[in-house]
């Protein structure tokens, strides 16, 4: 085991980017853990993805960001994330997934698991989770849902010409999933369990979507449930009664979650009704002393309330409270 480190962030987006910058400035010694990419739940958004944002609210560190358009395209983040990571010269450990953490004389024993399969240990003073949502794809529960052709992430629209698509949901994600199919040539059904395309849908989208489903050019299902998916079908409940319809390819774009069992694991309390974990607001510790949380990961279910345009100030607020309680008197030496 290496030595001693102030904080460990679990999880390279934006968030945890932010705070492995906000670390070095409060002069701690930092080190980020990610099983994956660099700003891995990006690297997994739609391949032609453009934010909703524009690129300033993007933005860590104070580095400015740009972009061609209006708005910035997935691509440009990524290529923005990665030199941030460069310039602060952050110290990330890639493909390094954290097995387990425990408490070892009051310091925290950080196990991972590298790509090799390689077992490596760390000893840290803190803890900071900035582990997203978009690992943790909300599932329907219903039979046939683990199919290899149901997929609850949306990449592009090429593969699904000329096929029978179902988009699930009726917020954002299913909405630009159904235009972008639509529009690769694909014969697309959305299914919403609610009455009408959500209110939340940009307003840019929201005429589109409904446009196009008022002139029949994609079918649509309100107040209706996908009962059961089959290898050539997909069975729905609507208002109507149960109706079977021709289906190659399922998208259910039904929201993603934390991971709060993993967070239960760790001792960190979940609130029943909110699913939020337990955490003191202005410092942002959990009821975990020397365990932190960052992002989304605060929102519970609400999680259309945290994106990187608030969470990359977290790590300010939570590195100012570790900087402060490590130099403070009683602080294990
Ligand atoms: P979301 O906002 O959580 O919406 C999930 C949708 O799925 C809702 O319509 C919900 O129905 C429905 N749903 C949830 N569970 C269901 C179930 N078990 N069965 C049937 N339907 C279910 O998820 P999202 O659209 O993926 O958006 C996630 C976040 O990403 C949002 O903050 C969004 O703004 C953002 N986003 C950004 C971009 C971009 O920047 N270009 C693109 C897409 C999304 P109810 O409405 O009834 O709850």
């Amino acid at each position: 085991m290496e030595t001693r480190l102030d904080v460990i962030v679990v999880g390279a987006g934006p968030t945890g980017l932010a705070c492995a910058i906000a670390a070095k400035r409060a002069g701690l010694t930092c080190l980020v853990l990610e099983k994956g990419c660099l700003v891995n739940s990006l690297a997994n958004f739609p391949r032609d993805m453009v934010f909703f944002t524009t690129s300033e609210l993007l933005e860590i560190g104070g580095i400015p960001m740009t972009s061609l358009g209006y708005k910035p395209t997935r691509g440009e983040a990524l290529k923005y994330y990665r030199a941030v990571a460069q310039a602060f010269q952050l110290r990330v450990n890639l493909y390094e997934k954290v097995e387990s953490i425990t408490r070892v004389d009051g310091d925290f024993h950080v196990r991972t698991q590298r790509r090799t399969r390689q077992s490596c240990g760390y000893r840290t003073r803190t803890i900071v989770l900035a582990t997203g949502y978009y690992d943790q794809a909300n599932r329907l529960g219903i039979p046939g849902e683990d199919l290899d052709k149901v997929f609850h992430y949306y990449t592009e629209g090429h593969r699904y010409y000329n096929m029978d698509v179902a988009v699930i949901g009726g917020k954002n994600s299913a909405a630009e999933s159904a235009l972008d199919l639509f529009r690769s040539g694909a014969r697309v059904t959305l299914i919403h369990r609610g009455p009408e395309i959500s209110a939340a849908v940009k307003y840019w989208i929201k005429p589109d979507i409904e446009n196009r489903i008022k002139a029949g050019q994609i079918a649509a299902y309100f107040n209706a449930q996908v009962i059961e998916i089959q290898p050539t079908t997909v069975g729905l409940a609507t208002p109507e009664g149960v109706r079977r319809l021709a289906n190659d390819f399922v998208f259910a774009m039904i929201g993603y979650h934390p991971d709060t069992q993993f967070f239960e694991s760790l001792g960190i309390e979940i609130q029943p009704l909110t699913k939020q974990p337990t955490h003191n607001p202005k410092t942002l510790e959990s009821n975990v002393a020397g365990i932190y949380l960052a992002g989304v990961v605060l929102a519970g279910m609400k999680s259309n309330e945290i994106f990187i345009e608030n969470g990359r100030f977290h790590g300010t607020v939570v590195m100012e409270t570790i900087a402060q309680a490590l130099s403070a008197p009683s602080a294990s030496p």
